[in-house]
């Protein structure tokens, strides 16, 4: 690709910048590595939480060449490899967009920069179980992070609710620390993939209680009980426990771009031709397009795609 074909990186933030990346999950830094080295300059808002969902995991196993990899350890070694070739990495939010004139404004921390396209890829952030008593317990023995809290229940008896492989995986970075790990599901079946399912149904610390719902939470400054509802029999039960993690899947992160670009009706963007999203120069990648694979692998996949698809239409308006 010709080197100078798109504008040098401003001294400042104002810009315009080629590409404004917003999230640092694996969907955005590989947009980077793709944008930065085909000489596009650009600046990644990576969240005040930066790296995603793989920051909230212990080993990860499906990351082909990198079996056992820590979640944060790659996502490390992404970034710096975004920032290797020159991606700026500012550590703010994105709280609003204006797609009404190009370039596009971005708003930061009260601020706004401009960008010729823009590359969403802010994920999607984990779901809370809406049953009373919950709220006011959330970081009091109800947490949504086994491997950010497992360390706190050495010993102690945990519940885990959910039936996809976030629960299973919750579930078994559990048992490393409590004694007694209960998993909670409404239905009679998991979702998760059979591996998961397979090492979680093979482990004498994980209890498996099927068909079953929370309908409240009990505990005054810290976590006691859960009770229970068994949908098939309608039977009520108490549950103690000092821990209860939530794993009941995801919401995208689309706050800031509602109204400025197609959402569908949960609030994921909609892409076309993959990652097209309603307003051209927009570009969308990863889990907050992605209702389906969610893996950090496709991900990065289509944050390759974004990143070339941007670079694409850089061409085309210059
Ligand atoms: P998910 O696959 O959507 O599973 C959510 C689970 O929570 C489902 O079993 C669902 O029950 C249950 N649920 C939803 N709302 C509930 C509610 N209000 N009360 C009780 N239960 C509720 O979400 P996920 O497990 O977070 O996984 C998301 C994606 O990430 C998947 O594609 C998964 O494969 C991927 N992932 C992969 C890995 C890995 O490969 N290592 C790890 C984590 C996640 P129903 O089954 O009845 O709908």
């Amino acid at each position: 690709m010709n080197q100078q074909i798109f504008s040098p990186k401003p001294e400042n933030l104002k810009g315009p910048w080629d590409v404004a990346i917003i999230g640092s999950g694996p969907a955005g830094l590989t947009a980077a590595i793709y944008t930065t080295r085909g000489a596009a300059s650009t600046i990644i808002f990576g969240g005040e939480v930066w790296g995603g969902q793989l920051m909230l995991t212990t080993e990860v196993d499906n990351f082909p060449g990198a079996p056992g990899v820590l979640g944060s350890d790659l996502m490390t070694k992404m970034r710096e490899h975004a920032q290797m070739f020159g991606a700026e990495f500012i550590p703010q939010n994105v709280s609003e967009i204006d797609t009404t004139s190009s370039p596009f404004k971005l708003m930061a921390n009260g601020e706004w920069i401009t960008a010729k396209s823009i590359i969403i890829a802010t994920g999607a952030q984990t779901l809370w179980l809406d049953v009373p008593g919950i709220s006011k317990l959330i970081g009091r023995g109800v947490s949504s992070c086994a491997p950010c809290d497992a360390p706190f229940f050495k010993d102690k008896k945990v519940a885990v609710v959910g039936g996809g492989d976030s629960a299973m995986e919750e579930a078994l970075v559990l048992t490393k620390y409590a004694s007694e790990v209960t998993l909670i599901h409404r239905r009679e079946e998991f979702r998760a993939s059979v591996a998961m399912q397979e090492k979680v149904k093979v482990n004498p610390k994980i209890k498996i209680v099927w068909n079953t719902e929370v309908v409240s939470v009990r505990g005054e400054g810290k976590l006691e009980s859960l009770n229970l509802i068994n949908k098939s029999t309608n039977e009520t039960s108490q549950l103690v426990v000092d821990g209860l993690f939530i794993a009941i899947g995801h919401t995208p992160s689309t706050t800031a771009f509602s109204g400025k670009i197609e959402l569908d009706e949960k609030g994921y963007v909609v892409a076309t031709d993959k990652t097209k999203t309603s307003v051209p120069g927009i570009f969308v990648a990863g889990d907050v397009e992605d209702h389906k694979y969610k893996q950090a692998i496709t991900a990065a996949g289509f944050g390759c795609m974004a990143g070339m698809d941007a670079l694409a239409y850089l061409q085309e308006v210059k």
